[in-house]
Protein backbone atom coordinates (compact mmCIF):
# COMPACT_ATOMS: atom_id res chain seq x y z
CA UNK A 1 0.00 0.00 0.00
CA UNK A 2 1.93 3.01 -1.34
CA UNK A 3 0.00 6.25 -1.74
CA UNK A 4 -2.29 8.76 0.55
CA UNK A 5 -5.45 8.31 -1.90
CA UNK A 6 -5.26 4.41 -0.95
CA UNK A 7 -4.79 5.27 3.04
CA UNK A 8 -7.94 7.38 2.56
CA UNK A 9 -10.13 4.67 0.71
CA UNK A 10 -9.12 2.19 3.26
CA UNK A 11 -10.30 4.23 6.17
CA UNK A 12 -13.48 5.22 4.03
CA UNK A 13 -13.95 1.59 3.35
CA UNK A 14 -13.34 1.22 7.20
CA UNK A 15 -15.67 3.77 8.78
CA UNK A 16 -18.23 2.58 6.34
CA UNK A 17 -17.94 -0.94 7.62
CA UNK A 18 -18.03 0.07 11.17
CA UNK A 19 -21.28 2.49 10.33
CA UNK A 20 -23.34 -0.48 8.78
CA UNK A 21 -25.88 -1.64 11.53
CA UNK A 22 -24.73 -5.58 11.20
CA UNK A 23 -24.40 -7.99 13.55
CA UNK A 24 -20.66 -7.56 15.30
CA UNK A 25 -19.85 -10.64 14.07
CA UNK A 26 -20.32 -9.73 10.24
CA UNK A 27 -19.15 -6.08 11.14
CA UNK A 28 -15.31 -7.91 12.80
CA UNK A 29 -15.30 -10.26 9.93
CA UNK A 30 -15.48 -7.50 7.33
CA UNK A 31 -12.78 -5.56 9.34
CA UNK A 32 -10.50 -8.69 9.89
CA UNK A 33 -11.11 -8.82 5.48
CA UNK A 34 -10.49 -5.36 4.79
CA UNK A 35 -7.25 -5.41 7.16
CA UNK A 36 -5.98 -8.81 5.35
CA UNK A 37 -6.56 -7.36 1.98
CA UNK A 38 -4.98 -3.84 2.27
CA UNK A 39 -2.08 -4.09 5.37
CA UNK A 40 -1.30 -7.82 4.45
CA UNK A 41 -2.26 -8.04 8.09
CA UNK A 42 -2.68 -12.49 8.98
CA UNK A 43 -5.09 -12.94 11.74
CA UNK A 44 -6.89 -10.16 13.68
CA UNK A 45 -8.96 -10.12 16.40
CA UNK A 46 -10.27 -7.84 19.34
CA UNK A 47 -9.86 -8.66 23.27
CA UNK A 48 -11.77 -6.67 25.57
CA UNK A 49 -12.51 -6.57 29.18
CA UNK A 50 -15.37 -7.83 30.72
CA UNK A 51 -16.31 -6.96 33.85
CA UNK A 52 -18.68 -9.27 35.03
CA UNK A 53 -15.74 -12.13 34.70
CA UNK A 54 -13.12 -9.80 35.22
CA UNK A 55 -11.55 -11.16 32.16
CA UNK A 56 -10.40 -10.93 29.06
CA UNK A 57 -12.77 -12.02 26.09
CA UNK A 58 -13.38 -12.34 22.51
CA UNK A 59 -15.56 -9.54 21.29
CA UNK A 60 -17.38 -11.47 19.44
CA UNK A 61 -20.48 -13.02 20.36
CA UNK A 62 -20.43 -16.42 22.59
CA UNK A 63 -17.17 -14.57 23.54
CA UNK A 64 -13.92 -16.85 24.39
CA UNK A 65 -12.87 -15.95 27.58
CA UNK A 66 -9.13 -15.14 28.44
CA UNK A 67 -8.40 -17.24 31.86
CA UNK A 68 -5.03 -15.75 33.97
CA UNK A 69 -3.42 -19.35 33.48
CA UNK A 70 -4.08 -20.09 29.99
CA UNK A 71 -2.93 -17.01 28.30
CA UNK A 72 -0.37 -15.61 30.49
CA UNK A 73 1.15 -13.12 28.21
CA UNK A 74 -2.49 -11.23 26.77
CA UNK A 75 -3.66 -10.88 29.92
CA UNK A 76 -0.34 -9.53 31.20
CA UNK A 77 -0.05 -7.63 28.38
CA UNK A 78 -2.83 -5.83 28.73
CA UNK A 79 -2.37 -4.63 32.74
CA UNK A 80 0.62 -3.41 31.35
CA UNK A 81 -0.96 -1.29 28.27
CA UNK A 82 -3.70 -0.26 30.56
CA UNK A 83 -1.45 0.92 33.06
CA UNK A 84 0.09 3.24 30.30
CA UNK A 85 -3.67 4.85 29.08
CA UNK A 86 -3.26 3.53 25.85
CA UNK A 87 -0.22 5.63 24.47
CA UNK A 88 2.11 2.53 24.43
CA UNK A 89 1.42 -0.36 22.00
CA UNK A 90 3.46 -4.25 21.93
CA UNK A 91 5.28 -4.74 18.51
CA UNK A 92 7.14 -7.93 19.16
CA UNK A 93 6.44 -8.05 23.03
CA UNK A 94 8.44 -4.56 22.92
CA UNK A 95 6.46 -1.26 24.12
CA UNK A 96 6.32 1.58 21.82
CA UNK A 97 4.66 4.71 21.54
CA UNK A 98 1.30 4.89 19.66
CA UNK A 99 2.49 8.40 18.58
CA UNK A 100 5.57 6.83 16.86
CA UNK A 101 8.23 8.26 16.59
CA UNK A 102 10.75 8.26 13.45
CA UNK A 103 14.06 6.73 15.58
CA UNK A 104 11.35 4.08 16.92
CA UNK A 105 10.86 2.65 13.30
CA UNK A 106 14.65 1.74 13.44
CA UNK A 107 14.33 -0.31 16.52
CA UNK A 108 11.15 -2.03 14.91
CA UNK A 109 12.99 -2.69 11.86
CA UNK A 110 15.58 -4.79 13.99
CA UNK A 111 12.83 -6.56 15.69
CA UNK A 112 11.05 -7.99 12.90
CA UNK A 113 10.65 -11.60 11.96
CA UNK A 114 8.92 -13.89 9.46
CA UNK A 115 6.01 -13.65 11.89
CA UNK A 116 4.64 -10.39 14.00
CA UNK A 117 2.57 -9.74 16.68
CA UNK A 118 1.26 -6.59 17.50
CA UNK A 119 -0.89 -5.84 20.26
CA UNK A 120 -2.35 -2.47 20.37
CA UNK A 121 -5.34 -0.79 23.20
CA UNK A 122 -8.01 0.31 22.11
CA UNK A 123 -9.34 3.08 24.18
CA UNK A 124 -12.69 4.52 24.91
CA UNK A 125 -12.41 7.75 27.52
CA UNK A 126 -8.99 7.56 27.77
CA UNK A 127 -9.15 4.47 29.31
CA UNK A 128 -7.92 1.11 27.60
CA UNK A 129 -10.56 -1.47 27.33
CA UNK A 130 -9.30 -4.02 25.32
CA UNK A 131 -6.90 -4.85 22.80
CA UNK A 132 -6.65 -5.84 18.75
CA UNK A 133 -4.41 -8.43 18.48
CA UNK A 134 -2.86 -9.20 15.13
CA UNK A 135 -0.42 -11.42 13.61
CA UNK A 136 1.41 -9.76 10.16
CA UNK A 137 4.40 -11.34 7.70
CA UNK A 138 7.55 -9.11 7.66
CA UNK A 139 6.36 -6.17 5.52
CA UNK A 140 7.78 -2.55 5.51
CA UNK A 141 6.63 -1.30 8.95
CA UNK A 142 6.99 1.94 8.13
CA UNK A 143 4.99 5.39 9.32
CA UNK A 144 2.20 5.53 7.58
CA UNK A 145 1.39 1.35 8.55
CA UNK A 146 1.12 2.53 11.65
CA UNK A 147 -0.55 5.82 11.50
CA UNK A 148 -3.39 3.69 9.99
CA UNK A 149 -3.20 0.91 12.70
CA UNK A 150 -3.50 3.91 15.49
CA UNK A 151 -6.56 5.69 13.35
CA UNK A 152 -7.88 2.54 12.63
CA UNK A 153 -7.92 1.60 16.16
CA UNK A 154 -9.60 4.68 16.91
CA UNK A 155 -12.67 3.97 14.89
CA UNK A 156 -12.49 0.92 16.15
CA UNK A 157 -12.59 1.44 19.58
CA UNK A 158 -15.63 3.87 18.72
CA UNK A 159 -17.45 1.07 16.77
CA UNK A 160 -16.80 -1.22 20.03
CA UNK A 161 -18.32 1.05 22.57
CA UNK A 162 -21.36 2.33 20.71
CA UNK A 163 -22.29 -1.66 20.72
CA UNK A 164 -21.55 -2.67 24.18
CA UNK A 165 -23.38 0.83 25.39
CA UNK A 166 -26.84 0.01 22.90
CA UNK A 167 -26.63 -3.61 24.42
CA UNK A 168 -26.49 -2.27 28.06
CA UNK A 169 -29.38 -0.03 26.93
CA UNK A 170 -31.46 -2.56 25.60
CA UNK A 171 -31.07 -4.67 28.72
CA UNK A 172 -32.01 -1.49 30.93
CA UNK A 173 -35.47 -0.79 28.93
CA UNK A 174 -36.05 -4.31 28.66
CA UNK A 175 -35.75 -4.05 32.98
CA UNK A 176 -37.65 -1.13 33.18
CA UNK A 177 -40.85 -2.33 31.18
CA UNK A 178 -40.83 -5.80 33.13
CA UNK A 179 -40.63 -4.15 36.81
CA UNK A 180 -43.52 -1.32 34.89
CA UNK A 181 -45.79 -3.95 33.72
CA UNK A 182 -45.48 -6.25 36.86
CA UNK A 183 -46.44 -3.02 38.56
CA UNK A 184 -49.19 -2.16 35.81
CA UNK A 185 -50.57 -5.67 36.32
CA UNK A 186 -52.67 -5.51 39.74
CA UNK A 187 -54.38 -1.98 38.17
CA UNK A 188 -57.54 -4.08 37.29
CA UNK A 189 -56.44 -7.51 38.11
CA UNK A 190 -56.01 -9.46 41.39
CA UNK A 191 -56.96 -13.04 41.29
CA UNK A 192 -53.17 -14.63 42.15
CA UNK A 193 -53.54 -17.37 39.88
CA UNK A 194 -53.63 -14.98 37.12
CA UNK A 195 -51.13 -12.35 38.30
CA UNK A 196 -48.21 -14.75 38.98
CA UNK A 197 -48.39 -16.30 35.73
CA UNK A 198 -47.88 -13.05 34.32
CA UNK A 199 -45.06 -11.98 36.73
CA UNK A 200 -43.28 -15.11 35.36
CA UNK A 201 -43.55 -14.76 31.78
CA UNK A 202 -42.59 -11.15 32.05
CA UNK A 203 -39.02 -12.06 34.46
CA UNK A 204 -38.63 -14.86 31.67
CA UNK A 205 -38.42 -12.52 29.02
CA UNK A 206 -36.04 -10.24 30.65
CA UNK A 207 -33.91 -12.92 31.77
CA UNK A 208 -32.66 -15.16 28.74
CA UNK A 209 -30.13 -16.94 30.20
CA UNK A 210 -31.76 -19.02 33.09
CA UNK A 211 -35.28 -20.62 33.44
CA UNK A 212 -37.54 -18.99 36.30
CA UNK A 213 -39.68 -20.41 38.79
CA UNK A 214 -41.96 -18.81 40.81
CA UNK A 215 -43.01 -20.79 44.66
CA UNK A 216 -45.44 -19.78 47.09
CA UNK A 217 -44.84 -20.33 50.48
CA UNK A 218 -47.94 -21.95 52.59
CA UNK A 219 -48.09 -23.91 55.56
CA UNK A 220 -44.59 -23.55 56.09
CA UNK A 221 -43.68 -25.29 52.38
CA UNK A 222 -42.77 -24.20 49.09
CA UNK A 223 -45.44 -24.49 46.81
CA UNK A 224 -44.51 -24.48 42.58
CA UNK A 225 -46.94 -22.07 41.37
CA UNK A 226 -45.29 -21.14 37.83
CA UNK A 227 -44.66 -22.97 35.43
CA UNK A 228 -46.18 -26.31 36.14
CA UNK A 229 -42.61 -28.57 36.71
CA UNK A 230 -39.39 -28.54 38.68
CA UNK A 231 -37.71 -31.25 39.31
CA UNK A 232 -33.91 -30.09 40.57
CA UNK A 233 -33.33 -31.45 44.41
CA UNK A 234 -30.67 -28.23 44.64
CA UNK A 235 -33.81 -25.50 44.19
CA UNK A 236 -35.64 -26.85 47.22
CA UNK A 237 -32.59 -27.17 48.88
CA UNK A 238 -31.71 -23.52 48.77
CA UNK A 239 -35.47 -23.04 49.25
CA UNK A 240 -34.84 -24.06 52.64
CA UNK A 241 -32.19 -22.03 53.37
CA UNK A 242 -34.13 -18.41 52.83
CA UNK A 243 -34.96 -16.14 55.54
CA UNK A 244 -36.29 -13.07 55.73
CA UNK A 245 -33.36 -11.12 56.39
CA UNK A 246 -31.20 -12.75 53.50
CA UNK A 247 -31.90 -10.95 50.24
CA UNK A 248 -31.17 -14.40 48.28
CA UNK A 249 -29.55 -17.39 48.52
CA UNK A 250 -27.30 -18.70 45.45
CA UNK A 251 -26.19 -22.43 44.74
CA UNK A 252 -22.55 -23.01 45.02
CA UNK A 253 -21.65 -23.00 41.40
CA UNK A 254 -23.61 -19.80 41.18
CA UNK A 255 -26.02 -21.12 38.60
CA UNK A 256 -29.11 -21.07 40.74
CA UNK A 257 -30.42 -17.95 42.34
CA UNK A 258 -32.83 -18.05 45.00
CA UNK A 259 -34.81 -14.77 45.77
CA UNK A 260 -37.58 -14.56 48.65
CA UNK A 261 -40.25 -12.54 47.77
CA UNK A 262 -41.10 -11.10 51.49
CA UNK A 263 -44.02 -8.85 53.01
CA UNK A 264 -42.88 -6.85 56.05
CA UNK A 265 -41.70 -9.90 57.90
CA UNK A 266 -43.23 -12.80 56.28
CA UNK A 267 -41.90 -14.70 53.39
CA UNK A 268 -44.71 -15.32 50.90
CA UNK A 269 -42.98 -17.05 48.07
CA UNK A 270 -39.76 -16.94 46.42
CA UNK A 271 -38.42 -16.60 42.82
CA UNK A 272 -36.00 -18.82 41.49
CA UNK A 273 -33.44 -18.19 38.22
CA UNK A 274 -32.67 -21.74 37.69
CA UNK A 275 -29.96 -22.68 34.95
CA UNK A 276 -27.44 -25.46 34.67
CA UNK A 277 -25.17 -23.84 32.28
CA UNK A 278 -24.56 -20.12 33.04
CA UNK A 279 -23.70 -18.50 36.21
CA UNK A 280 -25.63 -15.82 37.57
CA UNK A 281 -23.43 -12.60 37.14
CA UNK A 282 -23.48 -10.02 39.81
CA UNK A 283 -26.03 -7.55 37.18
CA UNK A 284 -28.94 -10.16 36.92
CA UNK A 285 -28.59 -10.80 40.72
CA UNK A 286 -28.96 -7.07 41.03
CA UNK A 287 -31.95 -7.17 38.39
CA UNK A 288 -33.57 -9.90 40.27
CA UNK A 289 -33.27 -8.59 43.56
CA UNK A 290 -35.76 -5.53 42.00
CA UNK A 291 -37.91 -7.46 40.23
CA UNK A 292 -38.47 -9.78 43.17
CA UNK A 293 -39.16 -6.63 45.29
CA UNK A 294 -41.39 -5.47 42.74
CA UNK A 295 -43.28 -8.53 42.42
CA UNK A 296 -43.72 -8.92 46.29
CA UNK A 297 -45.24 -5.74 46.51
CA UNK A 298 -47.83 -6.46 43.25
CA UNK A 299 -48.57 -9.79 45.22
CA UNK A 300 -49.16 -7.98 48.67
CA UNK A 301 -51.38 -5.67 47.00
CA UNK A 302 -53.20 -8.67 45.53
CA UNK A 303 -54.04 -9.76 48.43
CA UNK A 304 -55.36 -7.15 50.11
CA UNK A 305 -57.54 -5.85 47.09
CA UNK A 306 -58.85 -9.68 47.05
CA UNK A 307 -59.75 -9.16 50.63
CA UNK A 308 -61.60 -5.84 49.89
CA UNK A 309 -63.16 -7.55 46.79
CA UNK A 310 -64.96 -10.36 48.97
CA UNK A 311 -66.99 -7.60 50.40
CA UNK A 312 -67.52 -5.60 46.96
CA UNK A 313 -70.31 -6.24 43.57
CA UNK A 314 -68.44 -5.29 41.21
CA UNK A 315 -65.74 -6.29 38.91
CA UNK A 316 -63.11 -3.94 38.91
CA UNK A 317 -61.88 -4.30 34.82
CA UNK A 318 -65.52 -4.21 33.17
CA UNK A 319 -67.89 -2.87 36.07
CA UNK A 320 -69.94 -5.67 35.65
CA UNK A 321 -71.45 -7.04 38.96
CA UNK A 322 -68.86 -9.85 39.69
CA UNK A 323 -69.19 -13.19 40.38
CA UNK A 324 -70.62 -13.30 43.74
CA UNK A 325 -73.20 -10.88 42.75
CA UNK A 326 -74.30 -12.55 39.93
CA UNK A 327 -74.68 -16.08 42.22
CA UNK A 328 -76.64 -13.67 44.68
CA UNK A 329 -78.84 -12.15 42.17
CA UNK A 330 -79.35 -15.32 40.72
CA UNK A 331 -81.17 -16.98 43.40
CA UNK A 332 -83.12 -13.60 43.94
CA UNK A 333 -84.35 -13.36 40.64
CA UNK A 334 -84.99 -17.43 40.92
CA UNK A 335 -87.20 -16.99 43.61
CA UNK A 336 -89.39 -14.46 41.77
CA UNK A 337 -89.93 -16.38 38.95
CA UNK A 338 -91.14 -18.94 41.64
CA UNK A 339 -93.39 -16.70 43.15
CA UNK A 340 -94.86 -14.65 40.89
CA UNK A 341 -94.50 -17.64 37.99
CA UNK A 342 -93.33 -15.31 35.54
CA UNK A 343 -90.37 -16.38 32.92
CA UNK A 344 -87.07 -15.77 33.28
CA UNK A 345 -83.99 -16.40 30.95
CA UNK A 346 -80.02 -16.97 31.40
CA UNK A 347 -77.51 -16.89 28.95
CA UNK A 348 -73.32 -17.25 29.20
CA UNK A 349 -71.70 -15.89 27.13
CA UNK A 350 -67.24 -16.77 26.25
CA UNK A 351 -64.89 -14.95 23.71
CA UNK A 352 -63.92 -17.12 21.53
CA UNK A 353 -60.12 -18.10 21.25
CA UNK A 354 -59.11 -15.74 23.79
CA UNK A 355 -56.30 -16.71 24.69
CA UNK A 356 -54.85 -16.00 21.45
CA UNK A 357 -55.87 -12.59 21.37
CA UNK A 358 -53.80 -12.17 24.94
CA UNK A 359 -50.66 -14.31 23.61
CA UNK A 360 -50.79 -12.51 19.98
CA UNK A 361 -51.60 -9.07 21.42
CA UNK A 362 -50.83 -9.68 24.84
CA UNK A 363 -52.89 -8.84 28.30
CA UNK A 364 -53.41 -5.46 27.90
CA UNK A 365 -55.28 -5.76 24.81
CA UNK A 366 -56.47 -9.03 26.01
CA UNK A 367 -57.84 -6.29 28.73
CA UNK A 368 -58.80 -3.55 26.39
CA UNK A 369 -61.25 -6.32 24.54
CA UNK A 370 -63.13 -7.89 27.76
CA UNK A 371 -64.04 -4.00 28.70
CA UNK A 372 -65.27 -3.19 25.10
CA UNK A 373 -67.46 -6.54 25.12
CA UNK A 374 -68.67 -5.35 28.64
CA UNK A 375 -69.50 -2.03 27.54
CA UNK A 376 -71.41 -3.54 24.48
CA UNK A 377 -73.79 -5.68 26.59
CA UNK A 378 -74.12 -2.99 29.35
CA UNK A 379 -75.64 -0.94 26.07
CA UNK A 380 -77.74 -3.89 24.39
CA UNK A 381 -79.06 -4.99 27.25
CA UNK A 382 -82.08 -3.80 29.45
CA UNK A 383 -82.25 -1.70 32.30
CA UNK A 384 -83.66 -4.54 34.50
CA UNK A 385 -81.52 -7.16 32.93
CA UNK A 386 -78.70 -8.18 34.85
CA UNK A 387 -75.04 -8.87 33.61
CA UNK A 388 -71.91 -9.72 35.37
CA UNK A 389 -68.36 -11.05 34.75
CA UNK A 390 -67.99 -14.83 35.52
CA UNK A 391 -64.41 -15.23 35.48
CA UNK A 392 -61.78 -14.79 32.57
CA UNK A 393 -63.68 -13.79 29.25
CA UNK A 394 -66.78 -15.60 31.04
CA UNK A 395 -69.77 -13.34 31.14
CA UNK A 396 -73.57 -14.28 32.80
CA UNK A 397 -76.67 -12.19 31.87
CA UNK A 398 -79.59 -12.79 34.08
CA UNK A 399 -83.03 -11.72 31.86
CA UNK A 400 -86.39 -11.52 34.70
CA UNK A 401 -89.59 -11.17 32.62
CA UNK A 402 -88.36 -12.57 29.03
CA UNK A 403 -89.36 -15.75 27.41
CA UNK A 404 -86.72 -18.03 25.56
CA UNK A 405 -87.91 -16.09 22.05
CA UNK A 406 -86.55 -12.25 23.85
CA UNK A 407 -83.31 -14.23 24.80
CA UNK A 408 -82.45 -15.91 22.17
CA UNK A 409 -82.87 -12.17 19.94
CA UNK A 410 -81.06 -10.57 22.52
CA UNK A 411 -78.36 -13.49 22.31
CA UNK A 412 -78.18 -13.09 18.41
CA UNK A 413 -77.95 -8.85 17.93
CA UNK A 414 -75.42 -9.10 20.85
CA UNK A 415 -73.24 -11.67 19.02
CA UNK A 416 -73.72 -9.92 16.13
CA UNK A 417 -72.76 -6.50 17.08
CA UNK A 418 -69.59 -7.90 18.71
CA UNK A 419 -68.56 -9.63 15.58
CA UNK A 420 -69.01 -6.54 13.99
CA UNK A 421 -66.86 -4.24 16.47
CA UNK A 422 -64.13 -2.70 16.02
CA UNK A 423 -62.63 -2.79 19.15
CA UNK A 424 -59.67 0.28 19.88
CA UNK A 425 -57.04 -1.09 22.19
CA UNK A 426 -55.18 2.09 22.17
CA UNK A 427 -54.51 1.44 25.77
CA UNK A 428 -52.67 -1.40 24.94
CA UNK A 429 -49.97 0.64 23.40
CA UNK A 430 -49.35 -2.00 20.62
CA UNK A 431 -46.83 -0.48 17.63
CA UNK A 432 -49.24 -1.38 14.69
CA UNK A 433 -52.52 -2.54 15.68
CA UNK A 434 -54.92 -0.20 16.68
CA UNK A 435 -58.37 -2.34 16.43
CA UNK A 436 -59.43 -6.02 17.17
CA UNK A 437 -62.55 -7.77 16.17
CA UNK A 438 -63.55 -10.87 18.21
CA UNK A 439 -66.51 -13.37 18.52
CA UNK A 440 -68.71 -14.44 21.13
CA UNK A 441 -70.66 -17.75 21.56
CA UNK A 442 -73.75 -18.18 23.63
CA UNK A 443 -75.58 -19.94 25.81
CA UNK A 444 -79.14 -19.48 26.26
CA UNK A 445 -81.72 -21.09 28.21
CA UNK A 446 -85.03 -20.62 30.56
CA UNK A 447 -86.04 -21.16 33.90
CA UNK A 448 -88.31 -23.83 34.71
CA UNK A 449 -89.95 -24.03 37.74
CA UNK A 450 -88.52 -26.50 39.59
CA UNK A 451 -85.29 -25.57 38.79
CA UNK A 452 -82.92 -24.34 41.60
CA UNK A 453 -80.00 -21.29 41.00
CA UNK A 454 -77.39 -23.59 40.33
CA UNK A 455 -79.61 -25.99 37.59
CA UNK A 456 -80.42 -22.78 35.60
CA UNK A 457 -76.74 -21.41 35.42
CA UNK A 458 -75.67 -25.47 34.60
CA UNK A 459 -77.60 -25.56 31.52
CA UNK A 460 -76.88 -22.46 30.04
CA UNK A 461 -72.93 -23.43 30.57
CA UNK A 462 -73.90 -27.34 28.68
CA UNK A 463 -75.64 -24.98 25.67
CA UNK A 464 -72.39 -22.61 25.85
CA UNK A 465 -70.11 -25.50 25.48
CA UNK A 466 -72.59 -26.68 22.89
CA UNK A 467 -71.66 -23.46 20.89
CA UNK A 468 -68.27 -23.82 21.12
CA UNK A 469 -67.97 -27.66 20.19
CA UNK A 470 -69.93 -27.08 16.96
CA UNK A 471 -68.09 -24.46 15.34
CA UNK A 472 -68.30 -21.00 17.63
CA UNK A 473 -69.58 -17.30 16.60
CA UNK A 474 -73.04 -19.06 17.89
CA UNK A 475 -76.15 -18.97 19.88
CA UNK A 476 -77.49 -22.38 21.10
CA UNK A 477 -80.70 -22.26 22.97
CA UNK A 478 -80.41 -24.96 25.30
P1 LIG B 1 -62.48 -20.78 23.52
O1 LIG B 1 -62.82 -20.28 22.16
O2 LIG B 1 -62.62 -22.25 23.64
O3 LIG B 1 -63.23 -20.06 24.58
O4 LIG B 1 -60.93 -20.49 23.73
P2 LIG B 1 -60.29 -19.42 24.68
O5 LIG B 1 -58.89 -19.23 24.24
O6 LIG B 1 -61.14 -18.19 24.71
O7 LIG B 1 -60.43 -20.10 26.09
P3 LIG B 1 -59.42 -20.35 27.28
O8 LIG B 1 -60.31 -20.66 28.44
O9 LIG B 1 -58.40 -21.37 26.89
O10 LIG B 1 -58.65 -19.00 27.52
C1 LIG B 1 -59.13 -18.00 28.33
C2 LIG B 1 -57.98 -17.03 28.57
O11 LIG B 1 -58.42 -15.88 29.28
C3 LIG B 1 -56.87 -17.60 29.42
C4 LIG B 1 -56.58 -16.52 30.47
O12 LIG B 1 -55.19 -16.24 30.55
C5 LIG B 1 -57.32 -15.34 29.97
N1 LIG B 1 -57.78 -14.45 31.01
C6 LIG B 1 -58.42 -14.75 32.15
N2 LIG B 1 -58.70 -13.64 32.86
C7 LIG B 1 -58.20 -12.59 32.15
C8 LIG B 1 -58.17 -11.18 32.34
O13 LIG B 1 -58.68 -10.63 33.32
N3 LIG B 1 -57.55 -10.43 31.39
C9 LIG B 1 -57.00 -10.97 30.29
N4 LIG B 1 -56.42 -10.18 29.40
N5 LIG B 1 -57.01 -12.30 30.07
C10 LIG B 1 -57.61 -13.10 30.97
MG1 LIG C 1 -63.04 -18.25 25.49
MG1 LIG D 1 -63.52 -19.48 28.86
Amino acid sequence: MGNSKEHIEFLNKLSNILCSKISPITTISSVCKLFKTTLNIERMNFVIWDDNNMMLKDFVQDCKLYDDCQFKEINFSYSNLAEKDGTKFYFNETEFDCEIHQNQLIDIKELTQEQNTILYPLIANGEVFGLMNITIKESSFDKTFFDLINISSKLISGAIINYLLNEQMEISLNFYKAMKDIAKIIESQYELSYIIPLIGEMIDRFMSSHLIYIFIYKNERYKLVWPNACKDKNVYALLEKLNVKKEYVMSENSKIGVFPIINEEHILGAIVAYSNIEKLLQKDIDYLVQLTRQSGMTIQRANAYAEVLKYATMDALTGLNNRRQFETRLKQEVSNSKRNNTPMCCMMLDVDYFKKVNDTYGHAAGDCVLKAVSEIIKTEIREYDIACRYGGEEFFIILPQTNIKEASLVAQRLRKVIEEAKINVDEAGLENVKYLKVTISVGVCEYENTMSANDIAQKADKALYEAKETGRNRVIVA
